[in-house]
């Protein structure tokens, strides 16, 4: 044996012996939050610690889930909304967090993405229970006790004040978004920044799998679509799709969403989805919904305006049943394979 063939020898068995150069092993831990599952997908250095990194990471949706729900009379949301109106409320630091972060993102839009729409949600989901429209009576004295500029936040004290009777938030346009994020942050806490939080569609993603560039994500927005699906490559980003494949109802022949517009108080119509990819899966997850809402020419206009990076794809049926893709917006750095 040469020098070089013992060295070589000898290299090998150190990789076999040292536990520290062998590949990550992948595991996948899923759990039923906030209406739907959770999928935490790790490739930790260590799999004894593996398992309580995840259930912290559970814990901390179930907390955010205990702070946000609006199907939970005891959520923190739904206490502040029986506060009589225009009383300043002191909120925790996530429930300020996430107000904040919708009222940007409802400034941005012109109010299409609105967490103060609770009250024509509410209606809505009445309606997808019975299948008839809301009269119109009703619907537009839900719509008066909506507006996101009746919403007052104020950072001095923490407050959150309702300033008009009646109003009530509903956050579930971005809270999924906001908790995949938060416990992709509990991951990295626990030492294990490769890791992916997915919440049906809505995704946050750390570090690239080892010897990847990064996450694979495979985008088929409207299922049982022939051809393949479009394929993303991304890391350290957040992802959101929001489209009427799951929650919809049809009345009349017509297919409404679960989005609704806020200028007619209805489930959208249009048989589109909407893909957001960008630094932060809170915001992926309210820019997709408002996306939806927008007409292409304002979505345009509003991802080339924005201070981060945001890459929006929308994706529409095409007769033969075929999908198609059409995107604009600057690619965050963590958007592998732009498309
Ligand atoms: P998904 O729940 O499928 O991920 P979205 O993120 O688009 O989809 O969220 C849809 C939810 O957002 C609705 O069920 C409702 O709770 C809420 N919502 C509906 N319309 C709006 C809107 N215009 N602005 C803010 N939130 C909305
Ligand atoms: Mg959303």
């Amino acid at each position: 044996m040469s020098w070089k063939n013992a060295a070589a020898g000898l290299l090998g068995f150190i990789v076999a012996a040292t536990p520290t150069f062998a590949a990550p092993e992948r595991l996948e831990f899923i759990e039923p939050h906030m209406g739907t599952l959770f999928r935490i997908v790790i490739y930790p250095p260590d799999s004894a610690a593996a398992k309580t990194a995840a259930r912290a990471a559970f814990e901390r949706i179930a907390e955010l889930n205990r702070i946000m729900s609006d199907y939970d009379p005891n959520s923190e949301l739904m206490r502040l909304c029986a506060q009589a109106p225009g009383t300043p409320v002191p909120v925790s630091a996530e429930l300020f967090d996430i107000l904040e972060r919708s009222q940007e993102v409802a400034e941005k839009t012109h109010g299409a993405f609105d967490v103060t729409l609770g009250p024509v949600i509410r209606l809505w989901r009445e309606t997808r229970r019975t299948h008839a429209l809301p009269s119109a009576a009703a619907r537009i004295a839900a719509q008066k006790a909506t507006g996101f500029k009746h919403l007052r936040l104020d950072p001095r004290g923490r407050t959150a004040t309702l300033l008009y009777p009646h109003m009530s938030l509903d956050l579930g346009g971005i809270a999924k978004g906001y908790a995949a994020e938060a416990a992709l942050t509990v991951l990295k806490h626990y030492g294990i920044p490769c890791a992916m939080v997915a919440a049906s569609g809505d995704l946050a993603v750390g570090d690239p799998p080892p010897g990847k560039p990064g996450w694979q994500i495979e985008l088929n927005p409207f299922g049982s679509n022939p051809g393949a699906p479009l394929t993303l490559i991304i890391a350290h980003a957040g992802i959101s799709t929001s489209g009427d494949t799951e929650q919809f109802v049809t009345i009349g022949g017509v297919r409404y969403s679960h989005i609704i517009d806020p200028s007619t108080g209805l489930g959208l119509t249009r048989p589109t989805a909407v893909t957001v990819v960008t630094a932060h899966a809170t915001l992926a997850d309210a820019l997709a919904t408002a996306c939806s809402i927008l007409d292409p020419a304002s979505a345009q206009l509003l991802a080339d305006n924005l201070d981060e990076s945001v890459r929006v794809i929308v994706h529409e049926r095409n007769a033969d049943g075929s999908t198609h893709h059409t995107s604009f917006g600057r690619a965050p750095a963590g958007l592998i394979s732009t498309p």
